[in-house]
C-alpha cells in the first residue's frame, strides 16, 4: 500500500482522548495519566507490603488510551484472577509546570473529578515481589475509568470530603480527602520536580482502604464529595 491516509500519517493516527467538563461544551484533552501509590495510611496497612509504612508516596503512569468514560461496561480483563477497584480523586492540570512550589501548585490546576485505578492485583504483587515494573498490574487496557472534570471552584473541596466506593450497592471503600499523606498541592509540587507537567495531564491521587476484587456482572459506583460519581459495570471476560 502506497497511498497515505489523508492526514500525513502512514498508519491511522491515535484519537484524541478527552473527558467531559461539567458546565462546558468543550472537553478536557488528556495527555498523560500519573498515579500516586501509597497515599492513604489505612490502605498502606491493608496492603501489608510496605517495608516501612513511612516510606513516601511515589508515582507511576497509565496510558491515556486506558481511559473509559462514566457509565461504561468493561470486559473482565485477561491476565488476572484478581481484578480490583481503587477509588481516587482525579486532578486535572491546566497549565505547564516544572518545579512548582507547594504554595503555587493551585495555579496550574484546572479541576477535579472521580476516577478508578483498576488493578490486576495478582500481577501487581508478582511484579513487586520480582522487582519488575508494574505495567501488567496497573497500565493495562481500560484500567483508567474517569468521570467528568469539575473546573476549579465549581465542585467540592479537594482538601476535605468523603471518598467512597460501593459494589452492587454495598459500600466497600470510605475515606476522606483530609487523609491524603501528600495533599493535592504537595502531589503537584512533587510530581513537577520529576516531570514537566503540561495541560491535559491528569493525576490519580491514591486510594483509601477497602480495596477488593470484582467479578463479571458487578456494578461499581465511586464518588468523591462535591465531584460527582463514576459508574463502571464489569462485563464478561475478554474473548
Ligand atoms: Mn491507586
Amino acid at each position: 500500500m502506497t497511498a497515505d491516509l489523508g492526514h500525513g500519517f502512514v498508519v491511522p493516527a491515535p484519537a484524541v482522548v478527552s473527558l467531559p467538563v461539567v458546565g462546558r461544551a468543550a472537553r478536557f484533552p488528556v495527555r498523560r495519566i500519573y498515579c500516586v501509590g501509597r497515599n492513604y495510611l489505612a490502605h498502606i496497612r491493608e496492603m501489608k507490603e510496605a517495608e516501612d509504612e513511612r516510606d513516601p508516596p511515589f508515582f507511576f503512569q497509565k496510558p491515556r488510551d486506558a481511559i473509559v468514560p462514566d457509565g461504561a461496561t468493561v470486559a473482565y480483563p485477561a491476565d488476572t484472577d484478581d481484578y480490583q477497584f481503587e477509588i481516587e480523586l482525579m486532578v486535572a492540570i491546566g497549565a505547564p509546570a516544572r518545579n512548582v512550589p507547594v504554595a503555587e501548585a493551585d495555579s496550574v490546576i484546572f479541576g477535579y473529578g472521580v476516577c478508578l485505578d483498576m488493578t490486576r492485583r495478582d500481577r501487581q504483587r508478582e511484579c513487586g515481589a520480582k522487582r519488575l515494573p508494574w505495567e501488567r498490574g496497573k497500565a493495562f487496557d481500560a484500567s483508567a475509568p474517569c468521570g467528568a472534570v469539575y473546573p476549579k471552584g465549581t465542585g467540592g473541596n479537594p482538601a476535605k470530603g468523603a471518598i467512597t466506593l460501593a459494589v452492587n450497592g454495598v459500600e466497600t471503600q470510605r475515606g476522606d480527602l483530609d487523609q491524603l499523606i501528600w495533599n493535592v498541592p504537595e502531589i503537584v509540587s512533587n510530581l513537577s520536580a520529576s516531570y514537566q507537567l503540561e495541560p491535559g495531564d491528569i493525576i490519580m491521587t491514591g486510594t483509601p482502604a477497602g480495596v477488593g476484587p470484582v467479578r463479571p456482572g458487578d456494578v461499581i459506583i465511586g464518588a468523591v464529595e462535591g465531584f460527582g460519581r463514576l459508574t463502571l459495570t464489569i462485563g464478561a471476560p475478554e474473548a
